[in-house]
């Protein structure tokens, strides 16, 4: 077995895509199956697919061209750069923008490819990323885009709780809604799609809330952890281990808790804390701080703890664990969201799909 490895088990993704995509359509809302966290890996995103989601998106073109294959538009989530408006006209079939410069670009982009290329324009409703947060600006920008060759204005969308960590509600999703019946008014247009966020836009309808008016959600932790994020509850009928990962174990030694000497700055230039416990089983296993974050994985075997590590490698203490684990075995954790995505992006680490 190859370690470290990090196992993908499609069809409990599959699963956590099925159940919630139930819960949208029983609100008429469409979901964009948000790519990222896994790389945009097509095998992955199959299982969204075979779920039932209605999109695939991405933040990164790179994910997106990795996702060509396949037939389903494609939405590019990070607003676009200048500089990559052709290849966002190529691999997308709607970007979501906030800017009038890049979005004429995107125009000329979509003219001399003979293509129209859909957006959806951003609006801030308080968190503080992307997104127009002058109402009157929004409007002034429709009128433009109105007049752009190339381009169609899908709809209207928002993003919540990344950034400023604003919880989506009635009242900041009912002003979305206003906003887009506004431009439908004064425009005389019809706006395709009012996308009310991700994640952390699932709690109202866990809850019942009404959040009509709002027909598509951009959705990645949730399929993947079986989470809200408003709140962090767990959605029931999900799992929460589809990405799992495998570490083996290269040293076990009874030591001390305190080092000897003289102490000075880690590896990572802080001075270490120690707690005197007197002499424990320490475990080493062979991943480290340039593949993850160790506050993002927790052990399978809930007796065991982490201590800590360096750049390659992970300290762990299995003194009070009922097995007696020796070196070659293998350890099981499962991870965040900010974990996967940085397993995922790490080259050392084996994606292993089940
Ligand atoms: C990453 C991202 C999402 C998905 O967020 P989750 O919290 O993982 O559901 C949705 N929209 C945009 C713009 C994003 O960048």
């Amino acid at each position: 077995m190859y370690c470290p490895k990090i196992q993908i088990d499609l069809k409990k993704l599959e699963h956590n895509v099925k159940t919630i995509i139930d819960l949208c359509k029983k609100k008429d809302i469409e979901v964009a199956g948000v790519t990222k966290v896994f790389c945009g890996h097509p095998e992955i995103a199959k299982a969204y697919i075979d779920g039932g989601v209605s999109y695939l998106a991405d933040s990164r073109v790179e994910n997106l061209i990795k996702l060509k294959q396949f037939k389903l538009p494609k939405i590019l989530l990070r607003l676009p750069m200048i500089s990559e408006v052709e290849k966002v006209v190529e691999y997308s079939d709607i970007s979501l923008n906030s800017e009038l410069r890049t979005i004429k670009e995107l125009s000329k982009a979509a003219v001399q490819k003979g293509k129209i290329h859909k957006i959806i324009l951003m609006v801030d409703l308080g968190d503080l990323r992307e997104g127009y947060f002058d109402e009157d600006e929004i409007y002034e920008v429709v009128e433009e885009i109105l007049n752009l060759k190339g381009i169609e204005l899908l709809g209207i969308g928002t993003n919540l709780t990344c950034y400023g960590g604003v919880i989506p509600s009635q009242e900041n999703l009912g002003k979305l809604m206003e906003i887009g019946k506004n431009i439908e008014d004064r425009f005389n247009i019809n706006l395709d799609i009012i996308s009310g966020g991700n994640s952390s836009s699932l709690h109202l309808l866990l809850k019942d809330n009404k959040i009509e008016g709002i027909n598509m959600l951009r959705l990645g932790e949730s399929l993947i952890l079986g989470l809200e994020t408003a709140y962090g509850n767990r959605i029931e009928n999900t799992y929460d281990d589809v990405f799992q990962l495998v570490v083996e174990i290269i040293e076990v030694k009874e030591k001390p808790s305190l080092p000897i000497g003289e102490i000075g700055k880690d590896a990572f230039g802080k001075i270490p804390q120690f707690e005197d416990k007197g002499i424990r089983k320490r475990m080493i296993a062979a991943i480290g701080k340039q593949d993850i974050d160790f506050d993002t994985i927790v052990p399978e075997d809930s007796k065991i703890t982490i201590l800590g590590g360096s750049s390659d490698h992970l300290i762990l203490d299995g003194t009070d664990s009922e097995i007696d684990y020796k070196v070659g075995d293998k350890l099981w954790f499962k991870l965040s969201y900010g974990g996967i995505l940085s397993i995922m992006t790490s080259e050392y680490v084996k994606k292993e799909i089940i």
